[in-house]
């Protein structure tokens, strides 16, 4: 498996918009982080998660041409609306791409995106798809990867993280959550690469602060474990050099095999 990080970022994106604190003003390309996703490549199967509103940015910096599933993890502005621009990707391959997420995921976006299932309203150049309800005991193949969900809690919420598997490896995926109680960290404790929200150093509300994401990050126990929905409060190279050795704070673009 193959993942590309195509966003790091919170939900205003680094630079955040009139801010000119040092994170959003330096010229280190590693703090200029886009909304969350990630995409993950194996064989024939190329699958996203989440289509921020850098979609068609992230898309065309980081080289991806081919989209043959999307998985959601919730309707927050930060990770769907994006999600016209997947009509190049029906357009090019000629193909209906499958939409997945939990039922009331799928029930959003089928009312944010209204024009894109009713014929009523129907636009020549709306993305062709389906979307399709799933639930946690639901694991969808696409190609040799096998996607599962894992509900986690995100504040008064409760939306879907990902376990994506090639044969034996396994990696986790949870961009936006506030805590993680142990059965669902069991669920985790056997993945080869774990990515986990870490906002800032500073509780929150309905996420995970970094002290919090560390120690969750050290129960689980992957070899490898990476933070992301990171806001402006973190400096990359300064949060890399604090955090232990096997946690690392990656970047738009950084690529990892497993
Ligand atoms: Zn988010
Ligand atoms: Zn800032
Ligand atoms: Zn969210």
């Amino acid at each position: 498996m193959k993942l590309t990080f195509l966003g790091t970022g919170t939900s205003h994106g680094i630079p955040a918009i009139g801010c000119s604190c040092p994170v959003c003003t330096s010229s280190n390309p590693h703090n200029k982080r886009r909304r969350s996703s990630l995409y993950v490549e194996s064989g024939d199967a190329h699958l996203v998660i989440d289509t921020p509103p850098d979609f068609r940015d992230q898309v065309l910096t980081f080289g991806v041409t081919r989209v043959d599933a999307v998985f959601i993890t919730h309707i927050h502005a930060d990770h769907i609306f994006g999600f016209d621009d997947l009509r190049r990707f029906c357009y090019m391959q000629k193909m209906v791409i499958p939409v997945y997420g939990s039922g009331a995921t799928m029930d959003g976006m089928r009312e944010k995106f209204r024009y894109v299932i009713d014929e009523s309203i129907w636009r020549h150049s709306a993305p062709q798809v389906t979307f399709n309800d799933m639930s946690p005991r639901d694991r969808v193949q696409v190609g040799e990867l096998e996607v599962q969900p894992v509900e986690v809690p995100h504040g008064p919420m409760t939306v879907y993280g990902y376990i994506i598997r090639h044969g034996a490896k396994k990696v986790g995926y949870v961009p936006d959550c506030s805590a993680l109680e142990s059965p669902v960290v069991e669920q985790f404790q056997a993945v080869d690469v774990m990515i986990l929200d870490a906002l800032r150093e500073a509780p929150h509300p309905t996420h995970l602060c970094l002290p919090q994401a560390v120690d969750l990050l050290q129960q689980i126990g992957a070899p490898q474990s990476y933070i992301t929905h990171v806001c402006h409060d973190l400096e990359h190279e300064e949060t890399q050099a604090r955090l232990p050795t096997g946690i690392t704070v990656p970047y738009d673009g950084f690529q990892l095999t497993t």
